[in-house]
């Protein structure tokens, strides 16, 4: 999509280390990070919310999610992590694409 930062990155036109990558999905670690460690799993079609999802998406979101601990693991993640799925300007959602953060690699802070 136009103007989308991470279809950008997933196309390889913005350069950013991917720590994960297959054929429906990237983990690269966010620019500003809010833990010590920070990860954002980003499925490679776009859509913004979980509320324009088809059966598809729906599908590709559920095995993103199914790789995740795995993934936790090999990522410092093992001592636990919280995700994170923002939906919408309420949430805080800034990227309409998409995207679950991994955070973790230290005790966090209650919500
Ligand atoms: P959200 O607020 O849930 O939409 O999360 C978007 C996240 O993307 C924010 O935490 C940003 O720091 C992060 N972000 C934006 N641009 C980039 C980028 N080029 N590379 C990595 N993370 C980014
Ligand atoms: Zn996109």
């Amino acid at each position: 999509m136009e103007n989308c930062v991470f279809c950008k990155i997933i196309a390889g036109e913005i350069p950013s280390p991917r720590y994960f990558e297959d054929e429906e999905m990237i983990v690269i670690k966010d620019l500003e990070p809010k833990a010590k460690l920070h990860y954002l799993c980003i499925p490679k079609v776009h859509f913004a919310r979980f509320s324009e999802m088809n059966e598809e998406q729906a599908n590709i979101v559920k095995r993103c999610c199914q790789k995740i601990p795995n993934l936790a693991h090999k990522l410092g993640l093992a001592g636990g992590y919280r995700v994170i799925v923002n939906q919408g300007d309420d949430a805080g959602q800034t990227v309409q694409h998409l995207h679950i953060h991994l955070l973790g690699g230290e005790k966090l802070k209650d919500f």
